[in-house]
């Protein structure tokens, strides 16, 4: 039986079966998650529909209450941090930064507002624009920032007015089935519902006839499936999907000053994260400066156990991604890529890939055109700026990219050029609560953050009032 439990219209709720959660730096199951029985999941719609109406009607005590949450999350980090690490991989430190950005988004989106707009007001009419929730969103989350991402979700939904049904991924449901916890007394109930277990839960959800709105963060693959889930019923759908972000670094950057910054924009999270930087383009005259600089840093990194305090960078999350990121590296090396430094798996039991920078690869290897999604980065060369763009360009992700200059201006110029949802120059994973996140193309569609993605859970209401 699981030590955690599902919330359910405000309740703490078990099940009669459960299944293993594995610590990726020991490979070994150490804890059991509930696996939520459809009658448990038709429960919990039930509750998010009942809970709908009079909490879409008190937009004051939504912003209380999202306050609360914030203050609840804070309470508890100590206890959540080290459920995040052991399930997750990541530094307990990173958990720790995670758990903190919850709240702070938390925060931030209490303090959003819904806008009314009027469009006309004369003696005749008066019509409004008005923003309405849509009632139960289905939300369903990824592996790599399961508690963050969540709560990406569940901020801006519930000031919008919506009701929940979250279920998180079936790698790291334990921090995700805490924070449910965490916030049952900030919340009433039925508006925030946790449940657990595998993709099939997840397809059940997005089949759910209470479920008006589908936000979903994950792979093009499964975001492709939720797209076609959602179809039958009209249901709307945000999806935040993968990337294959490029790094492109002009021939006037100074190598020393930009290295850090790239080691860390491609390598935080071990890789795992949907917009790390997954191709780097350098200038030609700056190549070797610019890798020997990265790989300089590259060895000095400690890759371990995330409990461990002098971690840097921990495991990969799971034993397909471990698997995946591996075959990527071998096929990278038959095609004649180079692997500057790391290549090679660290033993021991856990999920630990060491730090892999590979050269002499082109477009069409697989560590290129791919999104690898874990600690390997291909460096590449280019010459012409016109061409880089386009090789940047020449995908069919589309969810960030960065520019990298001594000229800010030229860097901006270029960096608009980049078809992708955020385009940083001299920085890459800047993400903040107030600005739009979501992709071009095949990374997604709709955005999150800031009043964009408020706004994206609500519809458009037109409320036109004859005068006379
Ligand atoms: P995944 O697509 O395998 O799984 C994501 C979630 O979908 C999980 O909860 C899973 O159980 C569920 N799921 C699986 N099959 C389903 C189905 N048929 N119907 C409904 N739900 C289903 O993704 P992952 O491996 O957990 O996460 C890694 C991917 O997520 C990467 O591609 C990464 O780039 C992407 N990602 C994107 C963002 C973003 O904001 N754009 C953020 C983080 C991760």
């Amino acid at each position: 039986m699981s030590d955690f439990t599902m919330t359910i219209d405000g309740n703490s709720v078990t099940t009669d079966a459960s299944f293993g959660v594995i610590n990726p730096a020991s490979g070994q199951v150490f804890a059991q998650a509930p696996e939520c029985s459809r009658a448990q999941l038709d429960a919990a719609m039930a509750s998010a529909s009942r809970a709908f109406r009079p909490w879409s009607r008190d937009l004051p005590a939504r912003r209380k209450a999202l306050l609360a949450c914030a203050e609840a999350l804070k309470a508890r980090l100590g206890e959540l941090a080290p459920i995040l690490t052991q399930e997750q991989g990541k530094p307990l430190a990173k958990a720790s930064e995670e758990l903190i950005g919850a709240a702070v988004w938390f925060q931030y989106t209490a303090s959003l507002e819904i806008p009314v707009e009027v469009v006309q007001d004369d003696a005749r009419v008066r019509i409004e624009v008005r923003r309405r929730p849509y009632g139960v969103v289905g939300a369903i989350t990824p592996w790599n920032f399961p508690v963050l991402l969540a709560v990406w979700k569940i901020a801006p939904a519930l000031l919008a007015g919506n009701t929940i049904v979250l279920k998180p991924s079936p790698f790291t449901p334990l921090s995700t089935l805490k924070l449910g916890e965490v916030l049952r007394d900030a919340l009433p109930p039925g508006v925030l519902n946790i449940v657990s277990g595998n993709d099939a839960l997840g397809a059940w959800i997005t089949g759910h006839p209470a479920v008006r709105k589908i936000s979903f963060t994950g792979s093009v693959a499964t975001g492709k499936k939720v797209a076609a889930a959602a179809a039958p019923d009209l249901k709307r759908v945000t999806l935040e999907l993968g990337g294959n972000d490029a790094a492109i670094v002009l021939d006037d950057a100074d190598p020393k000053q930009v290295a850090e910054k790239l080691f860390w924009g491609a390598f935080s999270n071990s890789g795992q994260i949907c917009s790390a930087i997954k191709r780097l383009y350098v200038h030609e005259s700056l190549h070797q400066p610019v890798v020997d600089a990265m790989a300089a840093i590259a060895k000095s990194v400690k890759v371990g156990d995330g409990m461990q305090p002098d971690t840097l960078l921990g495991p990969l999350n799971n034993k397909m991604q471990f698997d995946r990121v591996n075959e990527l590296i071998e096929d990278a090396k038959r095609a004649g890529g180079r692997c500057v430094t790391g290549g090679a798996t660290l033993g021991g039991g856990g999920y630990f890939i060491a730090p892999t920078l590979v050269t002499g690869l082109a477009e069409g290897a697989r560590l290129v055109d791919e999104e690898q999604f874990g600690p390997a980065l291909p460096i590449l060369s280019y010459r012409n700026i016109d061409d880089v763009i386009e090789r940047a360009n020449g995908t069919m992700y589309g969810l960030s990219g960065s520019v990298w200059s001594s000229n800010t201006e030229r860097a901006a110029d270029v960096a608009s050029q980049l078809e992708c949802g955020t385009a940083w120059v001299n920085q890459h994973l800047a993400i903040v609560p107030n600005a739009p996140f979501g992709g071009a193309k095949w990374s997604g569609i709709g955005v999150e953050n800031g009043p964009w993605g408020l706004l994206g859970f609500t519809e458009l209401q037109t409320v036109n009032i004859a005068k006379s």
